[in-house]
């Protein structure tokens, strides 16, 4: 079972999902914790190459194929072994956010991206994937807060890059109801955890 969490920067995403894994654990399910753009030694790189604050001149189709590579050798060595051994597989970030940033917010288009995309992934869609909806602005409030959190390229586009991102979140989740649950991630971090362990215990038990 393939199990992805998206949203904006600052929705809680890699938080929640360290404490899903945890919860999981306990109960004993088989189950990773993984990330994107990463996961792997390859795709860490290529995520280095991506995110670094002195790639400003980086062009937006060159960041959508990087983010596709990586994607394509992350989902090879890591997430379809896993799959194929029965494990839940819990990723931090997947296809919808190519769509959201490289599709939408930067104007690539959504349907040229997911193109792209269909390239790397071949038919491994995410089973089921977990929208954290929150107004960018709470999110790069709470990421301004938070001292220890490294900067990356992307922290420092505008308010209205990370809207557009989040308008499109809310295009993909019209797009794919079946797949896409939305949970309103500007609730306290003990509700959102709550209510996304109660959404993905209740898709297990289905
Ligand atoms: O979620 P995480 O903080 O690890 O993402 C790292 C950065 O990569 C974020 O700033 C996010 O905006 C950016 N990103 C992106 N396009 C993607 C995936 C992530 O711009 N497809
Ligand atoms: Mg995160």
């Amino acid at each position: 079972l393939f199990i992805t969490f998206e949203g904006v920067e600052g929705a809680g995403k890699t938080t929640v999902l360290s404490y899903i894994y945890q919860e999981l654990e306990q109960k004993g399910y088989d189950v990773i914790k993984t990330r994107e753009p990463g996961g792997i030694e390859i795709s860490e790189k290529i995520r280095e190459v991506i995110l670094d604050k002195n790639h400003t001149a980086m062009d937006g189709r060159t960041e959508a194929l990087l983010y596709a590579a990586a994607r394509r050798q992350h989902l090879v060595e890591r997430v379809v072994p896993a799959l194929k051994e029965g494990q839940i597989v819990l990723c931090d970030r997947f296809i919808d956010s190519s769509l959201a940033y490289q599709g939408y917010a930067r104007d690539l288009g959504m349907d040229e991206v997911y193109t792209v995309n269909k390239f790397a992934i071949e038919n491994c869609m995410p089973d089921l994937t977990v929208l954290f909806s929150l107004d960018p602005k709470f999110g790069l409030k709470r990421i301004a807060d938070n001292k220890g959190r490294e900067q990356n390229r992307l922290d420092l586009e505008k308010v209205s890059f990370h809207e557009k991102v989040a308008e499109a979140y809310r295009i993909l989740e019209d797009r794919f109801p079946k797949r896409i649950r939305s949970i309103d991630a500007s609730q306290s971090l003990e509700s959102v955890q709550n209510e996304c362990l109660h959404l993905i215990e209740s898709y297990l038990n289905r």
